[in-house]
């Protein structure tokens, strides 16, 4: 059968998400907030059904056996119709990517198909209290006892960790290596016992987040993806995936410039320096969409610039928003919200001073910097 073109695919796409975008949660970005699980998790399933899941994946594990360019399509038509694409990144990007690459056969029928269904809802469980950006750092350990891996150690900032009931844990099980060599990549089902889930509360009020301790959890030894202790690759080639997810999905970018340029409808005055302001972002936001424009489907540094450019926009925005609506913008209602909100984007996913190393090192061919013992660059 001839695959349907690019043209053809979205033109479908198009139809259906104009017929079905009012069942679906607002366009939560790449996470589903708890709050919004169960519908996010309709939702998924409803895209499923219609044949809109796992686009470039393979028909064998429940794809759709099409392109990474019916699936950048795919992404645009949902921003679009206001509409999130996936549940979460986290199952539908990160996981996938690392079955797809690094899963054996058995991994791939287990996991591929359930997660496109929304039966294996994935968390990450990368960061640690001592282990962020400098993630090689990390020291959970899991050390092998006969068929199980015995697990110790806590992760933090794990996000829609009480909702999964799957993670993709990164452990330490070689720690007399150096760190980079002695980690190693897991599928971890969340309800053995000896994991313990709990909520972290943010300054928006939220608890989107959560801690994740482990006490001799007994991890089956299949559940090691990728080499043994060659658990870093695994994780960078992730986060690239991670990255590029964050850079490429900037087909909103054009909403938030019209919201923006809105900014100040209904004001009497916006003193130079506002204007000035809002100006600045307005410009910043039209280059990131030029720079956008140019971008293929596929993760390359430059997402880095994407991703660094975007977030600090969105955060000098919701500043912005914030000073134009006066001190009681400060106190509560959608401003303050978006003021206490914004920070987390420029940390999540690389923070910007991370982006800017990879940046000046990668694109501008800077000197390194000098390394303590590794980070997640
Ligand atoms: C919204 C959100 C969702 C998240 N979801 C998850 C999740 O689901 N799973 C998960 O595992 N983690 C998650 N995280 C955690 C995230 O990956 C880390 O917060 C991030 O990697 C930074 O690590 P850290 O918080 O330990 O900060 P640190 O790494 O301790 O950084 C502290 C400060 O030092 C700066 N810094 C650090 N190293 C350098 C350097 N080499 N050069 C210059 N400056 C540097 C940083 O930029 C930052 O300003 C999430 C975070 C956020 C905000």
């Amino acid at each position: 059968m001839a695959t349907e073109s690019v043209t053809e695919f979205q033109a479908r796409a198009r139809a259906w998400l104009a017929a079905h975008a009012q069942q679906a949660p607002r366009d939560y970005g790449a996470i589903c907030p708890p709050d919004l699980f169960d519908a996010g998790l309709a939702w998924q399933r409803t895209v499923h059904a219609a044949g809109f899941a796992g686009i470039h994946w393979p028909a064998e594990h429940g794809g759709q056996g099409l392109t990474v360019e019916h699936h950048a399509a795919w992404m645009l038509e949902c921003a679009l119709a206001d509409v999130p694409p996936v549940l979460n990144m986290v199952g539908l990007v990160l996981t996938g990517g690392a079955l797809l690459q690094y899963g054996t056969a058995e991994q791939k029928a287990q996991h591929l198909a359930a997660t496109l269904r929304g039966d294996h809802v994935w968390c990450q469980l990368f960061s640690e209290p001592g282990a962020g950006s400098d993630l090689a750092g990390l020291s959970t350990r899991a050390e092998l006892d006969g068929d199980c891996y015995i697990v110790n150690g806590q992760k933090v900032w794990t996000s829609g960790g009480r909702y999964s009931n799957w993670g993709i844990l990164m452990a330490r099980t070689r720690p007399e290596a150096p760190t980079h060599e002695g980690i190693s990549f897991f599928l971890f089902p969340m309800h053995l016992p000896g994991v313990e889930v709990r909520p972290l509360k943010q300054m928006t009020g939220d608890a989107e987040f959560d801690e994740v301790f482990f006490t001799d959890v007994r991890l089956p030894a299949d559940h090691l993806i990728g080499p043994l202790h060659g658990g870093w690759g695994v994780g960078m080639a992730v986060l690239t995936t991670e990255r590029g997810h964050i850079g490429t999905a900037v087909v909103g970018l054009e909403r938030r410039l019209e919201s923006m340029a809105r900014m100040a409808d209904g004001r009497d005055h916006l003193d130079a320096l506002q204007r000035q302001r809002l100006a600045r972002l307005l410009a910043t936001g039209g280059a990131f969409k030029a720079m956008a424009q140019r971008q293929g489907p596929h993760a390359t540094t430059a997402a880095s610039l994407m991703k660094l450019g975007l977030t600090e926009m969105s955060f000098d925005a919701a500043m912005l928003r914030g000073d134009l609506s006066g001190p009681d913008a400060m106190l509560a209602g959608s401003e303050a919200f978006g003021m206490l909100a914004a920070p987390g984007g420029r940390i999540a996913g690389g923070t910007s001073q991370v982006q800017r190393n990879i940046i000046g090192e990668r694109l501008l061919g800077l000197p390194r910097e000098p390394r303590s013992g590794g980070d997640r660059t």
